[in-house]
């Protein structure tokens, strides 16, 4: 069990690791599998103290560099779901679980609009993570939507278990299909179903007949990621000390709202940890 697990991967979530690791705290670190942040888009910074006239990449090394100097590790996976089990949580990542006391999110600029079908049929057909619920669609036809290179490996896993698989990749590729894999081309638009489960998905292109839909996105939307966490504006709502409503849940950077901004994601990310370390003090310590 880890005193606390943060999903993220992002300048937020580097600075919360920099500062449990200060204060001699076991943590995880989950960063997602996209390589390409926010951050990293950045072409040229110049409103952060202290460093003028930087690219975000080259700024994420700067950051890297320090948590390796640190002996901080970040893990490649995503968190799919968060379970609140009580007085601890346990992360879904994919093929591997991870208990924790305490949990801080920073995922980015959330992201908040589904497609038409997605919500409604979430669990019934619609899903993020193929590895974990591929398995209930064996000898059926599925589709994989993905925004980065992760959909490819899980199209790949598909194809062995599903009689079909459709790929629609939204992001450039040379992924070369085999099999029983299908390339589809144009943009996703709709999820379709009946009155219990998926039927079908509507692209720019065509309707393509499917029992069930992965959607393998940079960033989940946060209410999918742990249930019961409260929004505001679109974004995860905090209190001054980066507490959500979930209590020993806390949330930092961009997806706990505006300035979307690096010092403060920073700073964010500051509070946030130190808040968590002050909650497993009156909460977890004997
Ligand atoms: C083009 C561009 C230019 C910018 N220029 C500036 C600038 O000049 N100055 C400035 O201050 N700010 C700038 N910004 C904004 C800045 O990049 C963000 O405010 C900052 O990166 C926010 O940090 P964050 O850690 O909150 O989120 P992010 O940097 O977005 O990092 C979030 C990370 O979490 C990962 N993640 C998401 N979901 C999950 C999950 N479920 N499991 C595991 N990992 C997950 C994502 O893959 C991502 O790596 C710019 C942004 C862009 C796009």
């Amino acid at each position: 069990m880890f005193d606390a697990a943060i999903v993220g991967g992002g300048p937020a979530a580097m600075s919360a690791a920099l500062n449990l690791k200060i204060r001699n705290k076991d943590f995880i670190i989950l960063a997602g599998t996209d390589k390409v942040t926010g951050l990293s888009k950045a072409p040229n910074i110049e409103n952060y103290l202290g460093i003028n006239n930087i690219s975000g990449q080259e700024l994420i090394s700067i950051y890297e560099k320090h948590l390796e100097e640190m002996g901080i590790e970040k893990k490649n996976e995503m968190a799919y779901n968060i379970l609140n089990m009580g007085d601890y949580f346990t992360i879904n990542a994919g093929n591997n679980f991870y208990d924790a006391k305490t949990i801080i999110i920073a995922t980015g600029k959330a992201r908040n609009k589904l497609l038409d079908g997605e919500e409604q049929y979430l669990g019934r057909g619609v899903g993020y993570c193929a590895t974990c619920d591929g398995p209930l669609y064996r000898n059926k036809t599925v589709a994989i939507v993905s925004e980065n290179e992760e959909g490819e490996e899980e199209a790949r896993f598909l194809s062995e278990i599903c009689s079909k698989v459709y790929y629609l990749p939204l992001y450039k590729t040379s992924f070369t299909t085999n099999g029983n894999i299908s390339l589809l081309k144009g943009k996703p638009i709709s999820v379709i179903g009946n009155e219990n489960k998926v039927t079908s998905l509507s692209t720019s292109e065509e309707k393509i007949d499917i029992d069930a839909v992965f959607f393998i996105r940079n960033v989940l939307p946060v209410n999918q990621l742990l249930d019961g966490l409260e929004l505001e504006d679109g974004s995860i709502k905090v209190d001054r000390s980066m507490a959500t409503n979930i209590p020993g849940v806390f949330a930092c950077g961009d997806c706990a709202g505006k300035p979307f901004q690096i010092a403060k994601a920073v700073g964010e990310g500051n509070v946030a940890a130190l808040s968590s370390v002050k909650y497993l003090d009156k909460n977890m310590e004997v």
